[in-house]
């Protein structure tokens, strides 16, 4: 699959919920209406129209949300997808909050997820809470230990806030550092409709020059084809990421398009093209429609975003497209 600009697809994000047991202040409102249930796909549609695009070159797929392990039987679609590892599938992992993780972080490891991202703004356990509205730290950090013990490689994916955590970034590294855990710092986009986003934005480019001063970051050769810019922070060995859409802009290697709960398949976070695959999934058992509808999208992908932190770059939230 490769679009207009010559970029070859080959990543398919996939939402399985737009659903979430916290309510993070920079993600969704607190009062959050989620679409009704019959509008879902269910996990065996999800489960087809995943495995039509790695038919069709998608060697990387990756759940997240809304929370995917609040799905209910998502370790069911989770193991229907690993049986592709090994056969056109490369890697198959998810983007988890942690809530859930304990419990299934063994199942996950067995059947063939090797590494996952795990979000987590800050290791205070009352800004937790007050960042994530509804969660508790507790539960996260018992997730992320269960990981480890399962053998899953953990890359922590942080979003920087000015005002919130931006105190935090040394002791996040160092703590990183000593649990042997990679570190994502993400800037904050302006996605769905939520209150006071501008006020903790952060350019990202300032809290790298600032942690410069303290750390040894040498630059890393390490490329997923996604928007992160690594670099090795020297004093602990892990990996230091950057997603910074503001100063700098990612999208002329972006390799990736998204799939919502509903179906709809995104060809940019932050543009509004979409084509429905729902509807030839649901019309045929014979695949050929929605092949087309996929390479109709693909044909379709946009260049780049234009997110601008003042004003909402695309009304869906975060998690319905899944971050
Ligand atoms: N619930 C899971 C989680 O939190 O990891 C998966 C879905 S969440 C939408 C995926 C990632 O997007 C998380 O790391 C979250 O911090 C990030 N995110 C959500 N809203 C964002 C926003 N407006 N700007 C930047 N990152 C955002
Ligand atoms: Fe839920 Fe993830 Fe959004 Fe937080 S960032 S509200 S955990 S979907």
């Amino acid at each position: 699959m490769i679009d207009p600009f010559g970029r070859q697809v080959s990543y398919l994000r996939v939402s399985v919920t737009d659903r979430c047991d916290f309510r993070c202040v920079y993600c969704m409102a607190e009062d959050m209406s989620f679409l009704p249930k019959a509008e879902l796909l269910s996990l065996e549609e999800m489960e087809r129209l995943c495995t039509a695009f790695i038919r069709m070159g998608v060697t990387k797929l990756r759940l997240t949300g809304g929370e995917p392990l609040v799905r209910r039987n998502v370790m069911s679609l989770i193991e229907g997808l690993a049986q592709h590892l090994g056969d056109g599938l490369e890697e198959l992992t998810l983007t988890t909050n942690g809530s859930q993780l304990a419990k299934h972080a063994q199942a996950l490891a067995a059947v063939g997820v090797k590494r996952i991202n795990v979000s987590l703004d800050t290791l205070d356990e009352e800004k937790f809470a007050r960042v994530t509205r509804w969660g508790r730290l507790g539960p996260v950090l018992d997730g992320i230990a269960a990981a480890q013990a399962a053998g899953l490689a953990i890359k922590i994916n942080m979003v920087a806030l000015k005002g919130v955590n931006d105190d935090e970034f040394d002791s996040m590294l160092e703590w990183c550092g000593r649990e042997g855990l990679d570190l994502c710092l993400i800037e904050t986009m302006p996605m769905g409709e939520v209150t006071h986003r501008e006020e903790t934005h952060l350019r990202l480019a300032d809290v790298r020059a600032e942690l410069a001063e303290r750390w040894t970051l040498r630059h890393s050769d390490y490329v997923t084809g996604g928007p992160a810019r690594y670099v090795t922070v020297e004093e602990t060995g892990q990996r230091l990421g950057f997603i910074t859409p503001f100063s700098h802009n990612f999208c002329e290697s972006c390799n990736r398009v998204r799939l919502t709960c509903t179906g709809t398949l995104y060809m940019c976070l932050g543009q509004e093209d979409a084509v429905d695959l729902r509807k030839p999934l649901r019309a045929s058992m014979d695949d050929e429609a929605l092949e087309a509808a996929i390479r109709r999208g693909i044909a379709a992908k946009p260049k780049g975003h234009d997110f601008d932190i003042n004003r909402v770059a695309v009304p869906r939230h975060m998690s319905v497209t899944g971050g």
